[in-house]
């Protein structure tokens, strides 16, 4: 059996565990995210301890960002330009390649969550996985070829801009950069600001989960007339309610009104946009599969 580390570094905690494939999971230690020094300290001290009994292959990081993607730039595997204090521009993958002298997978805790559902999911025969989630904030990992989509710098798809029905919803909006985008209308925070109740306090049926389900169906839209891509799982807290996704895929096909005639969309669509499949475990599969791609790469 191959033994990889994992690290799901988000803005709040920081989950380390040891893990060999999606079935198989052994230690895990978990930690609020305080200042860089001490959590890094800490995610090196669980590993050089878990390194005396497992032999680990490689550690995948997925990580909040933004994050520094490009091999050749000299601030490669860091969190750059994040809000969160004291985190702007801090070292994460090197700190870690030093330290345990491993090779260090790094990407977006979204790409890294892509990944996983595109190697453990139910998306077989694709070579192209988008994956939205939809939580505290909206954002989104996509798999091209098989391979984490970063360019420029790497997808931001949480932030496109949505068609608002102001007589319908005229709420503001929440991001601080553009008010009423995808994540600003969309993302958990927004929910409770508009209707002074938390997301999953609200009941199935209320009239706002129809509003809610025609903006990520516009994200979908997006996805499927930009990338194409041959499965768009739907995840995060938000998507926990599970009465959105029917609203969602009708609404679709709706906007898409026939003019992609492919049957995953206009006969399968149940199949095409799903829930993830990797479920509390798709945190530390994305990061292990973030470790083996590492591996393959080199
Ligand atoms: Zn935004």
């Amino acid at each position: 059996m191959k033994y990889y580390g994992a690290v799901e570094a988000g803005g709040t905690k920081f989950v380390c565990s040891i893990l060999a494939d999606p079935d198989h999971y052994f230690e895990e230690v978990r930690f609020p995210t305080t200042t860089p020094q001490e959590t890094l300290e800490r995610t090196v001290a669980f590993f050089r301890e878990q390194q005396k009994t497992y032999a680990l292959e490689a550690i995948g990081v997925s990580c909040f960002g933004p994050v520094d993607l490009n091999q050749e730039s000299p601030t490669y595997g860091y969190i750059t330009t994040t809000p969160k204090p004291n985190w702007q521009y801090t070292e994460v993958a090197g700190v870690l390649q030093r330290e345990l002298n491993l090779p260090i997978g790094f990407d977006t805790d979204v790409n890294g969550a892509a990944l996983a559902e595109y190697t453990w999911g139910n998306s077989k025969k694709a070579s192209s996985l988008v994956y939205y989630t939809v939580g505290t904030g909206v954002g989104a990992g996509v798999i091209i070829n098989g391979m984490p989509v970063h360019g420029l710098v790497h997808p931001e798809a949480g932030h496109i801009l949505i068609r608002q029905d102001y007589e319908i919803d005229p709420y503001p909006g929440h991001c601080p950069y553009h008010s009423n985008c995808l994540e600003g209308l969309c993302c958990g925070p927004a929910i409770q600001d508009r209707l002074g109740i938390p997301a999953q306090n609200l009941p199935q049926d209320h009239p706002f989960w129809k509003v809610l389900a025609n903006y990520l169906a516009q994200a979908c839209v997006a996805q499927v007339c930009q990338i194409s891509p041959e499965k768009i799982v739907l995840g995060g807290g938000v998507m926990e309610q599970l009465q959105l996704f029917p609203m969602i895929r009708a609404e679709v096909v709706r906007l898409l009104n026939g003019y992609i005639q492919h049957p995953m969309i206009l006969n399968n669509i149940d199949e095409y946009i799903t829930p993830p499949v990797l479920g509390n475990r798709a945190g530390a599969c994305g990061a292990m599969a973030l470790a083996k791609l590492k591996l393959e790469a080199r």
